[in-house]
């Protein structure tokens, strides 16, 4: 039994998700739906899904033991799941590919993202390279100036990047622009959103494409272990990653499910439940429903929203949800890198640095996973800034 499956019904996780858009764009996403309930379960999809996961981002990717970061805390074993080792260094590849892969069948050749980091874009760029798909990537002008190399990636890789000149100039400002190009051309495009986020059925579809990492994970600890970890931790933006990290443990309630905020665009911790980008979530708004602005160090983690479903698991009691500071996160992308040869991404230093509190509140016999979202490459001139000043 999965409280999940119980869950949702109709795009619903309890009070949370839902689809609160025009009439319009409620035509592209019952086209997307009625696409995704033909094939998600589809033999002939699945094992092209498969094959593309194997061949192109390299999976499955290792459970790696953190031996000396796991010692160093003298707890709970630490290991590490290695989504950062997938082609593009993160886990959104993952649904990239299986959106990709659906918007094909659905005959559909033009596809539209929009994106915060860059990360999302340079994912979607790179799969609609290898697809010859037309790629449209929407960005905040002010996320265009601090990931300007980003930029220049998904240019390389043949997209096209509109900066979106309004409001704070950010992801929130980019996501009403896609939405907007989807309304108008849904007939011959395809909206790729890159977390577990926006209307139904985004993000029942997205944790379907990211839960390859639990599936994996869980098998591979029961190879390692003999048993189901203690907790399974990872970091939330919109939410992708944890929910895919989470998704076949949800059944086991012996396995904590921790998910990580930046105490800085904490929206589980300090968000009020509202609509925002077509969806029922936690949100972080003011009482006149202004979006507040958000500070993470991690552009990936700097959303004011999450996924629905993280709601609701937080609402339930089956997901705990934590806020760590950019100033810990920060800390531990330097423990780890030193420790254990890894540079992790700065999104997911906020997942390992709650996992070096709770290693050592936990005994020996307990294992955390941490799902390690993305390597830090990207990451190191700013760490560099942040550390020189
Ligand atoms: C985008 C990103 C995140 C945040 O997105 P989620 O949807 O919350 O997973 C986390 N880690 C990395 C490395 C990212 O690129």
């Amino acid at each position: 039994m999965t409280s999940t499956s119980l869950s949702r019904e109709n795009g619903y996780f309890g009070e949370f998700g839902g689809s609160y858009i025009p009439e319009e764009l409620q035509k592209a996403m019952d086209q997307i739906e009625e696409a995704f309930l033909r094939y998600k379960d589809d033999p002939e999809f699945q094992k092209e899904y498969e094959f593309y996961l194997k061949e192109y981002v390299g999976r499955e990717n290792p459970l790696t033991l953190a031996q000396r970061l796991t010692d160093e805390l003298g707890g709970a074993k630490i290991y590490l799941k290695r989504e950062d080792l997938n082609h593009t260094g993160a886990h959104k590849i993952n649904n990239v590919l299986g959106q990709i892969l659906l918007a094909k069948r659905m005959g559909i050749k033009r596809i539209i993202a929009e994106t915060g980091a860059g990360q999302h874009g340079v994912a979607t760029a790179t799969a609609c390279a290898m697809f010859g798909m037309e790629c449209v990537i929407y960005m905040g002008k002010k996320d265009t100036e601090r990931q300007a190399l980003n930029v220049f990636r998904m240019e390389l890789l043949g997209a096209k990047v509109v900066p979106v000149d309004i409001g704070e100039g950010h992801l929130a400002e980019a996501v009403d622009e896609a939405l907007k190009d989807l309304m108008e051309n849904y007939q011959k495009t395809f909206y790729l959103i890159g977390s577990a986020v926006g209307p139904h059925p985004y993000p029942a579809m997205i944790k379907h494409f990211q839960a390859i990492i639990s599936e994996e994970s869980k098998r591979q600890i029961l190879e390692k272990e003999g048993k189901l970890p203690t907790a399974v931790v990872a970091c939330v933006g919109g939410g992708s990653n944890a929910i895919g990290a989470f998704a076949h443990y949800i059944e086991n309630p012996e396995v904590r499910l921790i998910g990580v905020e930046p105490a800085e665009a904490a929206s589980l911790s300090t968000g009020v439940p509202a609509v925002l980008h077509g969806f029922k979530s936690y949100v972080l708004q003011d009482e006149d429903g202004n979006l507040q602005p958000t500070t993470s160090i991690a552009a990936g983690l700097d959303y004011q929203s999450v996924g629905p479903e993280h709601s609701y698991l937080r609402d339930s009691g089956r997901g705990e949800y934590v806020p760590v500071t950019g100033q810990e996160a920060l800390e531990a992308f330097q423990t780890l890198s030193q420790l254990e040869g890894i540079i992790p991404a700065l999104e997911s230093s906020h997942a390992i640095a709650y996992a070096l509190k709770l290693a050592k509140e936990l005994s020996k016999d307990d294992v955390i996973i941490v799902n390690l979202s993305g390597r830090g490459d990207k990451d190191v001139e700013q760490v560099f800034e942040m550390l020189r000043d």
